[in-house]
């Protein structure tokens, strides 16, 4: 079971991906998945389309959203998979996670404004597919529009993130109340991409102890945002901290993603898969 083609972390131009969730699907489909969950960031507005396309196709679904929360002033992805997309308690936390993210990006353009980059509100909203879900990749991508780097992983390293122009400090859910909503709704919850935040091994340990006793459930360990060492890294985790392994692309465009959908290596074994847990939710081709 763990050896089936799964991917469970990706994202449609409902949040900050480019392809409809229906081209998603398809292109999920074509690379050889056949359980799939779109995750667009603090939505869950294309779910329904994602399960309808995917089952039509003859994949497997698991419902998904990747939430923003705050945690020991880092910001961290929880992955929710297998809820309740109508959970009202899940619907409105995000919704509130969202409110907010159109201030913080006027915020941004006037940042950027200060060193000469003008109308970067304007520019980043061409982008977005979701006006309620404005977010920095639609600005890098206004900022390599312009030529002003030459692809998103260059706007990352110069601009956006702390400490460089256009960084805007901002409060997202808390990692309990993230977990609540998801769990609440059905679902597991999933520390996303753990090697991708800058914390210190105590840090890092903190945020499992604090997750599993919230009740969170699974950790990403074959993901996009990973190197072949952090597979193995958070594999031994992921056994210590007895949770469920996910495996995702965090598939966001055909060009600017470096992972396709469906591309990555199997789970490493003696691993329990999350989709074993939530074999229950999985809603059937
Ligand atoms: P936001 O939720 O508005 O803060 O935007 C976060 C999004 O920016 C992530 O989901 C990624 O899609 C993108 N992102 C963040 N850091 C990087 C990076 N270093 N390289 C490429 N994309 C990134
Ligand atoms: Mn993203
Ligand atoms: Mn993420
Ligand atoms: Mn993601």
């Amino acid at each position: 079971m763990s050896s089936i083609n799964a991917d469970l972390h990706c994202h449609s131009n409902v949040s900050d991906g480019t392809l409809s969730p229906e081209a998603v699907a398809e292109r999920a489909f074509n690379n050889g998945v056949r359980l799939w969950a779109l995750t667009d960031h603090d939505e869950v507005g294309g779910q329904r389309r994602a399960c309808e396309a995917a089952n039509r196709l003859g994949m497997d679904y698991l419902t998904g959203s990747e939430i923003s929360v705050t945690y020991a002033g880092k910001t961290v992805h929880i992955v929710g998979l297998g809820f309740d997309a109508d959970n009202e308690q899940l619907v409105k936390g995000l919704a509130d996670t969202r409110g907010g993210r159109e201030r913080r990006a006027h915020e941004m353009a006037e940042d950027l404004a200060k060193v000469g980059i003008h109308g970067a509100f304007e520019g980043a909203l061409k982008y977005v597919g979701n006006p309620d879900l404005i977010s920095r990749t639609h600005f890098a991508r206004y900022l390599v529009e312009i030529g002003l780097c030459a692809d998103s992983h260059e706007v990352f390293r110069r601009y956006l993130v702390e400490g460089k122009p256009g960084y805007v400090g901002h409060r997202w859910a808390t990692l309990g109340n993230a977990v609540r909503w998801i769990t609440q709704a059905g679902g597991v919850a999933v520390i996303a991409h753990p090697g991708r935040y800058d914390f210190t091994p105590n840090e890092e340990h903190a945020l499992f102890t604090e997750f599993k006793a919230l009740g969170g459930e699974g950790v990403e360990v074959v993901t996009g945002s990973h190197t072949p060492d952090e597979y193995v890294k958070y594999a031994d985790m992921a056994r210590a901290f007895d949770l469920l392994a996910s495996r995702g692309s965090d598939f966001h465009d055909p060009s600017e993603s470096h992972i396709d959908l469906g591309a990555l290596p199997d789970l490493p074994g003696k691993l329990t898969p999350v989709w074993e847990a939530l074999s229950h939710r999985i809603v059937r081709a």
